[in-house]
């Protein structure tokens, strides 16, 4: 059993396992192939060893040089007792089809939940190419017994998208007589046709609409050298930690990326995570992830369709704002545990609610953005690798009563063993980096990373529309200082302070309940508008000459910075007093005829009052800071701004 607390950020660079779809696949293709191919960064997980040991049983040689594998291949008989492939579903299947194509009776085995997955989607296809596959009752249970032989190649189109169906057809393709043409109405993810083309197959894939049709014609392999990048499926749990744990800031290194793989990406994208994908070479990509408060979405099947990443992506669901709804995920009821009824009770489990409607999951989240909380709890994984991480990220979501850390107690923790060995240990590096008070590696001045931008300028000079186009250019968030000093005096008005008594307005400004994001919130109501009333803006210049307001708001300012890796920060003394040592600092300015026409909603006058008396107050005046550049915007587009911007950025880094 594991406990994982919660309440501590995640923050640092980390590196997934190898990809476990590709590491099945190279070792396969890798013994299928005469002569000596080399394998890198193979997955150190135990199902990938269980491929390696089943096919050093049919034949292969295997070494170990200098951290990479060594396959020699190309001579494979049927092996002399049964091959055991442990836990893992795709290496069952896709050997499967690699026996298939040898001359003899091949049985292959598992663990418990293993022989109680069905094969006969394998199975009925295998036995149209010409081999049989007998296992228990109807669905083909393992033990499953194939007899290979003669075999033709088929024209084939699965009834449901499986990647593992498709693979095990090509791999029995090779030694078939005619082509092997796969017909897939949705794509499912390609690494068996793409690592058989690396090996010098005879293979092309078509696209056709939202599938594809894959032909294999028989001929020789050859050696080849393949790195495996790191697995996505891994790399969503950190992805969705270090979303949900305040104060996160994580880089997942390497990580393979093609869209069949990547679809929790778009599902997050579209919850409202901050996910910066840098791409690394082709299909390979670090991915930066930084908090960020959820909302529910609508998940199709189609999106995921490995269905891999849909316990974590629950959890991401309970977290969320409102409901999400799985659509059409009946599939893992048969994974490695019946993940839909156990991804249900975990959500459960840490208070939000679920429930399964036909083939439909549907979640309603507690909003933990927004004060909502996940509670502890006992959960079993059930021997199920992805269900006990999904309950580990749960875990580090966790907060307990009054601040305590709360966390998740997992039953059945041994099985991450099968994919993700060093989680554990990689979760304390993540979590001990912050409290070690380290750098992160990678990392800019202060453990920061991300661009840090400040921009100042007097109103209507264009802050808000640079800094807005140029934080969603940068991938990051924005800060308008400005609402603040307007919420103050909102709250000043509606609680009528005086406008001359610095004290109470410090006060306000110190321990005033509002929040400044896309929407302003002040006192539990929306001032989004209410700020940029006539009233407000004739008061605000007045209230931020205050140096006791001043000081209370540059100090939350700095810590929003602070709680986020970059960021865009506009305001009038971004760059000289709250953040100086800014990557770039701008000073934007207009025609004082230009900045009048952009603030129609506020008199020539009043915009001129105010611009007075933010240059020549005592405390932090607007001017240009040291190091600033001036950028005058008059009559030049936004996105031209923002790309100069970005220019400067590039040669400071
Ligand atoms: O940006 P906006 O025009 O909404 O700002 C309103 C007022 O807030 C400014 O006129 C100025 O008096 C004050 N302000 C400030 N320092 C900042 C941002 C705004 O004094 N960093």
């Amino acid at each position: 059993m594991v406990r994982v607390p919660g309440g501590r950020p995640l923050v640092g660079t980390v590196s997934v396992p190898g990809d476990k779809s590709i590491s099945h696949r190279a070792l396969l293709v890798g013994a299928l192939a005469p002569g000596t191919s080399t394998v890198t960064g193979l997955s150190n997980g135990d199902d990938v060893a269980r491929t390696r040991a089943a096919v050093e049983a049919l034949g292969a040689r295997i070494e170990e040089v200098d951290g990479s594998l060594r396959v020699t291949g190309g001579t494979l008989h049927v092996p002399p007792g049964p091959l055991d492939l442990g836990n893992s579903g795709t290496g069952l299947r896709l050997l499967m089809g690699v026996v298939a194509g040898l001359s003899g009776s091949t049985t292959l085995t598992g663990d418990a939940s293993l022989r109680s997955r069905p094969m006969d989607r394998v199975a009925r296809p295998l036995a149209l190419m010409g081999a049989t596959a007998s296992g228990t009752g109807e669905r083909c249970l393992p033990p499953v017994t194939v007899t290979g032989g003669r075999l033709v190649g088929i024209d084939y189109t699965p009834p449901v998208a499986s990647a593992q169906v498709k693979s095990a057809i090509l791999l029995a393709g090779l030694a078939a007589a005619g082509p092997t043409v796969v017909r897939e109405p949705v794509a499912t993810r390609s690494h068996t046709e793409e690592l058989l083309a690396v090996a010098g197959a005879d293979v092309s894939v078509e696209r056709s609409g939202g599938g594809v049709v894959v032909t294999l014609r028989p001929g020789p392999l050859r050696p080849f050298a393949t790195v495996v990048p790191g697995d996505p499926s891994q790399a969503a749990f950190w992805v969705v930690a270090a979303t949900l744990v305040p104060g996160s800031d994580v880089a997942v290194r390497g990580v393979h990326v093609s869209p069949e793989r990547t679809g929790f990406l778009d599902v997050l994208d579209r919850m409202g995570a901050r996910v910066a994908v840098e791409r690394r070479g082709p299909g390979v990509a670090d991915l930066r992830v930084l908090p960020a408060r959820l909302s529910g979405t609508e998940v199709l099947a189609a999106e995921i369709p490995s269905l891999d990443e849909v316990p974590i992506l629950a959890v991401a669901a309970a977290a969320a704002a409102g409901r999400s709804r799985f659509r059409d995920v009946g599939e893992l009821r048969v994974k490695e545990s019946d993940r839909l009824t156990a991804t249900a009770a975990l959500v459960r489990a840490i208070g939000a609610q679920a429930s399964v409607e036909g083939d439909d999951l549907v979640v309603d989240g507690v909003d933990l953005g927004a004060g909502g909380s996940f509670c502890s709890a006992s959960v079993d994984a059930e021997l199920d690798h992805r269900m006990a991480m999904a309950a580990a990220v749960a875990g580090m979501a966790t907060t307990g009563a009054s601040g305590a850390p709360g966390g998740v107690a997992i039953t059945g923790w041994d099985a991450v063993a099968t994919s993700y060995p060093a989680f554990l240990a990689d979760l304390d590096r993540l979590t001990g980096t912050t409290t070690g008070g380290a750098a992160v590696t990678g990392a800019g001045r202060d453990g920061r990373r991300g661009p840090l931008v400040a921009i100042d300028g007097p109103a209507g000079s264009g802050k808000t529309t640079v800094s807005r186009a140029l934080a969603a250019r940068l991938s990051v968030d924005r800060l308008d200082t400005g609402a603040m000093y307007r919420a103050v005096t909102w709250l000043a008005l509606a609680h009528k302070v005086d406008l001359a008594d610095g004290a109470a307005l410090g006060r306000l400004a110190r321990d005033g309940h509002f929040e400044i994001g896309e929407r302003v919130v002040a006192d539990g109501s929306d001032i989004t508008a209410a700020i940029r009333s006539p009233d407000v803006s004739a008061g605000v210049s007045v209230v931020a000459a205050h140096p006791e307001v001043r000081s209370a708001l540059v100090e939350r300012q700095r810590r929003w910075v602070e709680d986020r890796g970059g960021a865009v920060v506009e305001g009038r003394d971004i760059g000289s007093v709250v953040l100086p040592d800014a990557d770039v600092k701008v000073y934007l300015d207009a025609t004082p005829e230009e900045r009048a026409r952009r603030r129609s909603d506020e008199q020539a006058d009043g915009l001129a009052r105010r611009d007075a008396l933010d240059r020549s107050r005592a405390a932090s005046p607007l001017t240009v800071a040291e190091g600033a550049r001036v950028v005058d915007t008059t009559g030049r587009t936004v996105d031209d701004i923002v790309e100069e911007i970005v220019g400067w950025l590039t040669t400071s880094a």
